[in-house]
């Protein structure tokens, strides 16, 4: 692909990335980072869980150094 191709073809990604919302399936701790990062560079996002409400259990045990 020559070089023009290649920036219109990023081009159009950019445009649609900025003017489709980003749907985001599942709001646990990787996508709600993911939706916050895409949020943060104006990339309009909608997250979805199959959870009506955040679960009632804790998932916090211990905190292990990444
Ligand atoms: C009992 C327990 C204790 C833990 N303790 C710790 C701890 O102390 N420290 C630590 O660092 N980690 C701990 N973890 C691990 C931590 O919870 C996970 O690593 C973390 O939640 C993973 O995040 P995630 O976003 O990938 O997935 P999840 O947190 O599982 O989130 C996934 C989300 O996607 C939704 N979803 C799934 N499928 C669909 C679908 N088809 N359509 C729509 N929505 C969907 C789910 O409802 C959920 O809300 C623990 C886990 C458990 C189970």
């Amino acid at each position: 692909m020559r070089a023009a191709d290649f920036r219109l073809v990023l081009a159009v990604i950019e445009r649609i990335l900025m003017e489709v919302p980003t749907i985001v399936v599942g709001a646990g701790p990787v996508g709600l980072t993911a939706a916050i990062e895409l949020a943060r560079r104006g990339v309009p996002v909608r997250v979805i869980d199959r959870l009506a409400l955040p679960t009632t259990e804790s998932r916090a045990i211990g905190g292990v150094p990444p």
